[in-house]
């Protein structure tokens, strides 16, 4: 089993259909050989590139060489593309959103249980290096215990696309970047979520969510506020994060940042008052740089699998699946939970979410 090649067939060769086949040239173990798209254009360029385009998901379906099944087409058909292809015995990859209800998935992980094979979400972002520092932050309490953090992304170019704009197919942005958001989030505590409060964004006039404001707060006391924007022509930093001993930022996907802390060392000293705009204050002073240390954002621990490589030791039983799908499940139910409060306009509290 160990030097199995596994083969694999992409159903929707789009923009991220075909940017898989780049992630997985890499992957020692895994092997792309065909593709299925409703687009005839998108089959062309599939076949241009020497992967068979299969005339129908039937026929790839069928094909007893296929083993894996990943799905990258809009979000509105990844229900019934995840039980047909579990359903022809492979394994599938999904990219996220999984679905665009937590019921859609709950009929997948019906399918998954009775076929036994392993179905993953393509949650990609939770390798990405910014998250990775933080979490490693919180984890190694730098700033003491976290009480608050703010993450976010912003743009100013708009939904990209043409189906994202469009809410049949899962367009708007708390299903799309908001979904990476919200997964990263729920990976930094263990707490239960008690109260969500959203405002969605729509400036560009479009049917869907352009971004979103989000204020999250877990059992544990810990508040989040998660934004997406693409009207931002100034953006905010990607993190910042505040601790019992101190505050943390990350800017930007060049992981800049720093954290300033109190110095245990030195006893606190005093702050001067100092001008500001009209006025004198010393409760906006910035801390004394005597009893202050500022340093720099420490590098995480370099994670032990790739998303690919966990998805092939789940398969052959190796290693625990990264991606769950309980995980997946609650962070739809989250996003449930936030379109509510934003119909609603209101605090929902009590979740236990
Ligand atoms: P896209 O529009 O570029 O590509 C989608 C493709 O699916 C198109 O070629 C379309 O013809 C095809 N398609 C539509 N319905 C189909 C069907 N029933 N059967 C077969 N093919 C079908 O969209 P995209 O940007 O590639 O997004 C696709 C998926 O990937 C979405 O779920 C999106 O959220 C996800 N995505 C994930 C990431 C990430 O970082 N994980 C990034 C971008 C997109």
């Amino acid at each position: 089993m160990a030097n199995k090649i596994y083969t694999m067939a992409i159903v929707g060769y789009g923009g991220m259909g075909s940017y898989h086949t780049k992630l997985i040239e890499p992957v020692d173990n895994i092997q792309v050989t065909g593709v299925f798209d409703i687009n005839k254009d998108r089959m062309k360029a599939a076949a241009e590139k020497g992967y068979k385009a299969y005339e129908s998901l039937d026929e790839l379906l069928a094909d007893s060489t296929v083993d894996i099944v990943l799905i990258a087409t809009p979000n509105d058909v990844h229900r019934d593309l995840a039980i047909s292809s579990l359903r022809a015995g492979k394994h599938v990859i999904c990219e996220k959103p999984v679905t665009i209800t937590s019921g859609e998935l709950q009929d997948i992980m019906a399918v998954q249980q009775e076929t036994n094979r392993v179905f993953t979400v393509h949650q990609n972002r939770r390798w990405d290096e910014d998250f990775l520092t933080i979490k490693h932050l919180i984890d190694t309490k730098q700033i003491g215990e976290t009480f608050h953090l703010e993450s976010r992304v912003q743009g100013a170019n708009g939904i990209p696309g043409d189906w994202r704009q469009v809410k049949a197919p899962g367009g708007g942005m708390l299903l799309d970047w908001g979904v990476h958001l919200l997964d990263q989030l729920l990976l930094i505590t263990d707490s239960k979520i008690d109260s969500v409060w959203t405002e969605l964004s729509f400036i560009l006039g479009t049917e869907v969510d352009d971004g979103f404001t989000s204020f999250i707060k877990f059992k544990d006391g810990l508040t989040a506020l998660i934004e997406v924007g693409t009207t931002n022509y100034v953006k905010l930093p990607r993190w910042y994060v505040k601790g019992t001993e101190g505050s943390a930022i990350l800017r930007d996907w060049d992981l800049s940042g720093e954290i300033v802390r109190n110095n245990p060392d030195v006893a606190k000293v005093e702050p001067k008052p100092i001008k500001a705009g009209q006025g004198l204050t010393k409760t906006m002073a910035p801390p004394s740089e005597e009893s202050t240390l500022k340093l720099p954002l420490e590098k995480p621990p370099v994670p032990e699998q790739s998303f690919y490589e966990n998805f092939i030791a789940a398969i052959e039983g190796t290693s625990p699946q990264l991606v769950k799908n309980e995980e997946a499940l609650r962070v739809l139910r989250l996003i449930e939970a936030i379109f509510e409060s934003a119909e609603k306009r209101a605090v929902l509290n009590d979740l236990n979410l």
